[in-house]
């Protein structure tokens, strides 16, 4: 039997229109979602997703404010820019691009963004709130958009095994306790798990989130199983693809997203719904 493909585009453009609807609802109530985008330097995949971020604010109805800063920029004067964007009443949510160039520092720069506007979940008052079950703030974008992708596909969360293959702080882990928070029963793998495939093999819902390109072979997974790739790697050919090898297992589950039109779309499509949240929030 050949497995749902949950269709990542479909699902996102679907919270994108309910978005936008919720945003003309907002305006008539004098809301103006407002987002303050932060790009410091010349990477071009950073250049990409800043852009298409900009796209989904355009087409939602929230407005975006832009900021793109050279390399030379010092993370004083960067710090300073957030500063002026934490007091400002249009900004709603502010989003820096990573990766900073290297002569600034990260986690000062996320520290230093007002939790009420961290829009990427990444400031540790909001990690903290997710890790506690408060999940009425702002969640996690990538984490968020599988749980999504989940739901709308009608699959059960609760009771299910869950195993994440990967344990990094903006995937691995807060999918992790997103899938907890829903009565899933979860296990979360790494580098140094041992025995990964058995502990695969045992998962009614898989998410891989390692960046290897097709990692998960169809003897690792379990039959009509759910399978949720959020890898993206490049092949040698320029061709995008998982960390799940979507021919060798999409006939042995029961859903599985593609990559590309899976996961990647739904990051956007929740950081949207976070910029909406915190208009509503502030207001
Ligand atoms: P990280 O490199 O931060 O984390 C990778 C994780 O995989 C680590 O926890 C690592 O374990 C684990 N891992 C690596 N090798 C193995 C192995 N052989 N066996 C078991 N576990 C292993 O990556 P990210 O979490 O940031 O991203 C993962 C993938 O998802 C990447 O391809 C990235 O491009 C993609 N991504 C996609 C997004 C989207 O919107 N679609 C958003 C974010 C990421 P350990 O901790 O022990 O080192």
């Amino acid at each position: 039997m050949s497995a749902i493909i949950i269709d990542g585009k479909k699902i996102s453009q679907d919270i994108k229109d309910e978005l936008k609807k919720e945003v003309e609802e907002l305006n008539q109530k004098n809301i103006f979602p407002g987002l303050a985008v932060v790009l410091v330097g010349n990477d071009p995949a950073s250049k990409v997703y800043v852009n298409n971020k900009k796209k989904a604010c355009e087409y939602i109805g929230i407005k975006s404010f832009s900021y793109e800063l050279p390399e030379e920029t010092t993370e004083e004067e960067l710090l300073n820019l957030i500063d002026v964007l934490n007091k400002t009443k249009e900004v709603n949510g502010i989003l820096v691009q990573l990766p900073l160039p290297k002569h600034i520092d990260e986690n000062k720069v996320l520290l230093s963004i007002d939790p009420i506007k961290d829009v990427d979940c990444f400031h540790p008052y909001n990690v903290g709130l997710v890790s506690i079950g408060k999940t009425d703030g702002f969640l996690p974008c990538t984490p968020a958009g599988i749980v999504e992708l989940i739901k709308r596909t009608n699959i059960e969360i609760e009771g299910k095994n869950c195993v994440v293959v990967g344990r990094s702080n903006i995937v691995g882990k807060p999918v992790s306790q997103l899938l907890l928070g829903n009565n899933g029963t979860v296990t979360t793998c790494h580098s140094r798990t041992k025995n990964l495939s058995k502990v695969c093999q045992e998962a009614d819902i898989l998410v891989a989130a390692i960046g290897k390109a097709q990692f998960i072979k169809e003897d690792m997974v379990k039959e009509g199983s759910v399978l949720i790739d959020v890898g993206v790697n490049r092949l040698e050919d320029g061709k995008l693809c998982g960390d799940i090898d979507f021919e060798g297992c999409k006939d042995k589950a029961s859903a599985i997203t593609p990559v590309p039109g899976g996961v990647g779309p739904m990051t956007i499509a929740m950081l949207m719904k976070n910029c909406v949240k915190a208009a509503v929030m502030q207001n």
